[in-house]
This record gives C-alpha cells, sequence and structure tokens, in this order.
C-alpha cells in the first residue's frame, strides 16, 4: 500500500509501505479521504513548527475517513463496509489527565502524524489504516469528506466548549481559515446571534460567509472597521482567535465587552499582549488544544444536518497528485479545505 511520507521541507514522497492486520479490538480501513491541516503544511513548507522539527520521516495526516475491510477478534460495534470517521487522538487512557477526563492533555498522547514525541507518531494519509475500535465513529449518511472534517470540527467544538455558554452571544472571530470558518458553524450551533469576522485575504473571508458569517472585515483594507464595535466598552462576548498573528489579537481588544472571553486557537508563536487593557476590562484568555470527546459530537452535527461543512471543502485532489495538492492547500487566495481522496 501507499503513503504520503514527509522526510523534510519540501520534500514530500508517496512511498510503498507494508499494511498492518487489525489485533484484538481493532480494525481495518481502506482509506477514503484525508483533508490536509495546517499542521501538515507546516511539516511540508517548513519541516515543522516552533521548536517541533522532523527528525526522521514521518506518514502526514490526521483528517481522516474510510470504510472498514476487516474486525480484529472482539469488535462488535461495525461491519465490513461501514464508513467511519476515524479520530487521530489516541490518549493512553491511564495517566492522571485521562483518568480525570482530559484526555487532550494525555501525557503519553499518541496523535496521529506528529513529530513532538521521538520516534514520531506515523499519520494517517495510508491507503490501509489499522485503528482502534474506539477511534472510529459510524458516519453512515454523510460523504466521506464529510467525515474527515469531523476532526478540524471537533477542534472548534472543544474551543466552543472552553468558551462557555454561547447561547445569545455575540462573537468575533480573527482568521478565515479552516478552523476560523468551522468556528462560524461551532458558534452558531451553540446559539450565538451575532457572528463577525475578519481576516486579511477576502478570498478566505468568501468562505466565512458561505457558512453564514453575518458580517467579514478585510482588516487589511478597512482597518477601522472594529472601531465601530468598541464604542459602549465594546460588543462581543467571545473571541475566537484563530490567526495566531498578534495584530488580530490586540486589535480585536477594543471590540471586546468587559468579561468577554478569548479562546486563543491559533498558533503563531509568542505574542507581546495588551495586558493592561485586558486586565482592565476583566477578559479571560483561554487556551483551546485539541479535543477528545468532542469528536463523536461533531459526526452526530453533521448527520443531524445542524453542521454543514461542505461548502467548506474548496478541492478534492487523487492521492497521485499530493505534491500539488500540498501547495494547493497552501494558497489562500484558492483553497480552503483541500481532501485527498484515497479511493
Ligand atoms: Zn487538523
Ligand atoms: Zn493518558
Amino acid at each position: 500500500m501507499r503513503a504520503i511520507v514527509i522526510h523534510q521541507a519540501k520534500d514530500l514522497r508517496i512511498e510503498d509501505c507494508l499494511a498492518e492486520q487489525p489485533g484484538p479490538g481493532e480494525v481495518a480501513i481502506k482509506l477514503a479521504s484525508g483533508g490536509i491541516c495546517g499542521s501538515d503544511l507546516h511539516y511540508y513548507n517548513h519541516g515543522g513548527f516552533g521548536a517541533v522539527r522532523l527528525k526522521q520521516p514521518m506518514i502526514l495526516g490526521h483528517e481522516v475517513s474510510g470504510h472498514i475491510t476487516a474486525l480484529g477478534d472482539g469488535v462488535s460495534s461495525f461491519a465490513i463496509g461501514d464508513l467511519v470517521a476515524v479520530s487521530p487522538s489516541r490518549p493512553c487512557g491511564h495517566c492522571s489527565y485521562c483518568a480525570q477526563g482530559q484526555h487532550n492533555h494525555c501525557e503519553n498522547m499518541r496523535f496521529y502524524g506528529s513529530a513532538m514525541p521521538f520516534p514520531h507518531i506515523q499519520g494517517a494519509f495510508r491507503e490501509q489504516l489499522v485503528a482502534m475500535e474506539s477511534q472510529c465513529v459510524k458516519a453512515d449518511g454523510l460523504t466521506a469528506g464529510q467525515a474527515a472534517m469531523a476532526e478540524p470540527l471537533s477542534v472548534c467544538l472543544h474551543a466552543t466548549r472552553r468558551a462557555g455558554e454561547l447561547l445569545g452571544k455575540r462573537v468575533l472571530i480573527t482568521g478565515s481559515g479552516p478552523i476560523g470558518s468551522l468556528c462560524v458553524l461551532a458558534a452558531r450551533a451553540a446559539g450565538a446571534v451575532e457572528i463577525v469576522v475578519t481576516d486579511l485575504s477576502d478570498a478566505a473571508l468568501a468562505y466565512a460567509t458561505k457558512v453564514d458569517a453575518d458580517r467579514v472585515i478585510n482588516t487589511g483594507t478597512d482597518p477601522d472597521a472594529l472601531n465601530a464595535y468598541a464604542t459602549g466598552k465594546g460588543s462581543f462576548d467571545v473571541l475566537y482567535e484563530c490567526s495566531g498573528a498578534a495584530p488580530a489579537l490586540t486589535g480585536a481588544i477594543p471590540a471586546m465587552r468587559p468579561r468577554s472571553v478569548i479562546i486563543q486557537l491559533g498558533l503563531g508563536g509568542d505574542m507581546t499582549l495588551p495586558v493592561q487593557a485586558m486586565t482592565a476590562k476583566e477578559i479571560d484568555l483561554r487556551g483551546s488544544f485539541r479535543f477528545h470527546e468532542e469528536f463523536a459530537t461533531s459526526v452526530r452535527l453533521m448527520q443531524a444536518g445542524q453542521i454543514n461543512v461542505e461548502p467548506l471543502i474548496s478541492h478534492t485532489m487523487q492521492l497521485d497528485d499530493a505534491v500539488a495538492a500540498f501547495e494547493l492547500a497552501g494558497d489562500r487566495s484558492q483553497a480552503m479545505k483541500v481532501q485527498l481522496s484515497f479511493g
């Protein structure tokens, strides 16, 4: 079987590797769809991000779906042929964080396609994948592409839970990439009444409009547009910061209400923040990292028709064209979510 392996920056190869057999409690999956994520792009473009560097070849990918082809001993919840979304989250289940239900903070996490630990955790962009039964969620009624969106949607659902109650709230989202755009859907599903999205790219903002953001603002060409939201000590109850860019966060502070909540999702390295203004407004700054139990919720919300991710899948390309797909995924003037078709 073939897999997509990153060796170093700009050195992405399609390689043959051995298919595994499912052990007890495991299933074999013929991959159908794999979404290219920002972290995959960091490995492709820069060989890593921050202090995380590739030290050995690694199979990329963690946003995947496919069809069950074989069942290991004891597997009872799936049948051959089932379409499943596969969660890349594999916590150990026995460390102190797992015991507290904070699985995303597992001390022994084996998240697909991550060079954080060494040896690296191999990813899921491979024609055949063996996964634990517990990682899989039946995705009947969805397309393979929609099922593969469960992972980034889970990131946004986790962020939404970190934000607290959103019913009737006004929300600002900075950064209209796949995560920012999916946060529009997540915030709406959670009851937000007004959602404003900012970015520097009109092409990216067009996707926020497609998923029914109430207003989009290009803060590059219209730098004063947020001023109108700063009157009366601010307008927004929640900020999802999805750009990782310090000017986006600092520029949003005047528009935030006292005791509002900022959820930091973007990973852009260190930032200098207006702590004085944030303190005077009693703003809560909260990180959000990955997800765990939200994965199954993502699939259910899509199946129930409460969240429609379809407008955000901008391109579907064949496995053979993986390099071109990675180039396209990095081009914000064209692409939102680029998915690879393995079937
Ligand atoms: Zn991802
Ligand atoms: Zn653990």
